[in-house]
């Protein structure tokens, strides 16, 4: 996804926006809908035919889905504007996430800070004007101590609202999480 020295190491943060397909194994997965893949974080894939209408009605970043063997297709994955004005305030997030243990942690190598994930009610979230995009992705690193490392995606409701009718089960829309514009 990142290239072979894409990402740290250490902590699994890549050093540069997804470039290549992320590859799934076939086996165990259910290719159908609108799916998250791994327990890693948020990330979006959805089979053709949904892949067609998300790119019909929203300006958005679709990229093949790959497999170990055979060509990629047959499904694709939404690749997040990831924004550069900070959602979170650090003081809240820091009160928020430190209910759970301890707020996050700096990677010896990279030097990049990785917030422990949000659980429970979320501090509310600040976003540019300007980079409003049917789909973005946090600036702030989440995940835990091992290579776990993800963006949180934020979509907007008639985007969500496609991919929750496509697959009821495996996603819900949150109405409970503050949003300011600035
Ligand atoms: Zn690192």
């Amino acid at each position: 996804m990142f290239g072979v020295d894409g990402f740290c190491r250490k902590c699994g943060i890549p050093f540069v926006p997804q470039q290549g397909s992320l590859v799934l194994q076939r086996s165990g997965l259910r290719v159908g809908g609108v799916w998250n893949p791994y327990w890693m974080g948020p990330m979006v894939c959805m089979e053709d035919s949904i892949a067609n209408q998300v790119a019909e009605r929203f300006d958005v970043q679709l990229l093949e889905v790959g497999w170990p063997k055979g060509p990629p297709g047959g499904a694709k994955q939404i690749i997040p504007a990831v924004t550069e004005h900070p959602w979170f305030d650090p003081e809240v997030l820091t009160a928020t996430v430190t209910r759970y243990g301890t707020p996050g942690s700096e990677c010896p190598i990279c030097g990049v800070w990785k917030w422990r994930p949000i659980k429970g009610i979320w501090p509310p979230i600040t976003l540019s004007v300007s980079e409003d995009r049917p789909v973005i992705a946090s600036p702030e690193w989440f995940g835990g101590g091992g290579w776990a490392s993800f963006h949180e995606l934020l979509l907007v409701r008639e985007l969500a609202e496609l991919l929750v009718k496509a697959s009821p089960r495996d996603f819900r829309i949150r109405d409970d999480v503050d949003i300011r514009y600035v």
